[in-house]
């Protein structure tokens, strides 16, 4: 890994105008690995101006010669994905085997909206024999796509690939704990014959080079993936703006386990819900309802099935020191509100892991659904089980919640699956297995989760806006 990054501006690496740097550190061992350039307003600036620039002759292409350039991108990280993978598991922690999932998720991106693009359709609108009605998909222009660190270079694709295949030109503004793989993946992009200036990759914190791009009058739309605390704060230099968003935020999403569910599926299906990434996850199933009569033996089956995910093994650290203390917090908030630990609820003993931003996976119960550590996202591989009794009761807790990004439910009656699909708050309803890492299926919040959706023909949807054109015959 190279030790100072620049920004990606224009078709080229940049150095900050300011020449400031932040430090970019390994979960994995607490050390300084790089540096990373530290941007600001003038830096957000440079690349807009850069977007705007590239607009005029990119979204004129044919959706299929831009489909062409996404695919050959797809491809690019294919063939980059050890290179990218050795960034991922520097910066973001992730254990080794999980990567190349990942890098999969983002070549999948770009070649799904690659093929996709040429489907892009308006449509005609019968106003009777004296008018000809009709629709056009366009592009918004410059979109800003701001991500998190939990998944970096899937979440970069994630927006990027839909607003470029729409005709968009991007400023892309990833997580200041882990921007090296979006930063080449815009490199490559350039590789692969995208213009200059179609995709800008601005590093940086939030506060400086994130809200630059939000309140820049040349942004004109922003897609937001990260926590509830930044979307209100990006809502409201948008409402100022009048500027369109998506908004993916978190999540504390209720996973169901009915008494005639298949355990063999449900125990660690419901396991690696919570997990996966050390929990490090937007839709993790955190809140286990499981229904009374079955409630101790899941429970214990559970206690079973965690004992073989073991920090530094299944599970990597978690990827900043902020994350790391929050998950500590909530080990001790869990232990005053009086939960039940089953499992780990404290820092790993394994001396291998000092240093390291290590956490137990962690399963509590004793748990009401109005105690802090079921209302609030945790974001580290931590359950709290809640029983139930009845298919009412069990809706009324999961929509218990500010929260309505994922919810899933266990069971072998496929009358109870879809009646409790359709009443549960979520964007999301996962049936006898925690569904991860579809591209096809529309991806979103409601209620406090967000709105708007990626993923899916949907996310095309939310990277143009219509005109509709109407003519008199
Ligand atoms: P975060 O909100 O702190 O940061 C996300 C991104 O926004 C970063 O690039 C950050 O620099 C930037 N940012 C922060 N404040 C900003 C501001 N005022 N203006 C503009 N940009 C700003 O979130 P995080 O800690 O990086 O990520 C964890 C959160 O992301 C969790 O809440 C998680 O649930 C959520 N998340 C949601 C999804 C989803 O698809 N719904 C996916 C992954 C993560």
């Amino acid at each position: 890994m190279q030790e100072r990054w620049d920004h990606f501006i224009d078709g080229a690496y940049v150095a900050p105008e300011a020449g400031r740097y932040l430090d970019d550190v390994a979960p994995a061992t607490g050390n300084k690995i790089a540096e990373i350039a530290a941007g600001d307003a003038a830096d957000a600036g440079a690349a807009v101006a850069a977007a705007k620039a590239a607009l005029p002759e990119w979204r004129v292409r044919k959706p299929i010669e831009r489909g062409r350039v996404l695919l050959s991108i797809a491809k690019a990280i294919r063939d980059n994905a050890s290179m990218l993978a050795e960034l991922e598991i520097a910066e973001a922690g992730k254990p080794a085997f999980q990567v190349p999932f990942e890098i999969e998720a983002a070549a999948a991106y770009f070649e799904f909206y690659g093929g996709l693009v040429n489907a892009i359709h308006g449509e005609t609108i019968d106003l009777g024999p004296d008018y000809h009605s009709y629709t056009r998909r366009e592009p918004f222009g410059v979109v800003g796509v701001i991500t998190p660190w939990n998944s970096p270079i899937n979440q970069a694709a994630r927006g990027i690939a839909p607003a470029l295949a729409a005709g968009n030109t991007v400023v892309c503004k990833p997580s200041e704990f882990t921007s090296a793989s979006t930063l080449e993946l815009a490199r490559l992009a350039v590789e692969c014959g995208l213009p200059r200036g179609v995709l800008n990759v601005v590093t940086g914190t939030g506060a400086e080079a994130g809200a630059a791009i939000v309140e820049h009058p040349d942004v004109r739309k922003v897609a937001f993936t990260g926590s509830i605390r930044a979307g209100r704060e990006i809502g409201r230099i948008a409402a100022d703006r009048i500027l369109p968003l998506t908004l993916e935020l978190g999540g504390k999403s209720p996973n169901i386990v009915f008494a005639d569910a298949d355990l063999a599926q449900a125990v660690p299906g419901s396991l690696r819900a919570f997990v996966v990434n050390c929990g490090q996850v937007c839709m993790a199933g955190t809140r286990l309802l499981v229904q009374k009569e079955i409630h101790d033996s899941f429970v214990a089956m559970l206690a079973q099935f965690i004992t073989n995910v073991q920090p530094g093994g299944m599970i990597g650290p978690v990827t900043t020191k902020a994350q790391y203390e929050k998950v500590q917090y909530y080990y001790e908030l869990a232990r005053k509100e009086g939960a039940t630990v089953v499992a780990g609820g404290a820092l790993p003993d394994n001396p291998d892991l000092a240093g390291g931003w290590y956490v137990s996976p962690t399963i509590y119960t004793n748990v009401r659904n109005d105690m802090r550590i079921a209302r609030e996202e945790i974001f580290g591989p931590v359950v709290v089980v809640i029983p139930f009794e009845t298919e009412e009761e069990a809706i009324v807790i999961a929509n218990d919640s500010d929260y309505g990004l994922a919810a899933g439910l266990w069971t072998r009656d496929l009358s109870r699956a879809h009646r409790v699909a359709a009443q549960l708050e979520a964007g999301q309803v996962y049936v006898n297995e925690w569904v991860t890492g579809t591209i096809e299926t529309p991806f979103g919040g409601y209620k406090h989760s967000g709105y708007g959706r990626e993923k899916g023909i949907e996310a095309l949807q939310h990277y143009t806006q219509i005109k509709c054109v109407t003519m008199k015959l």
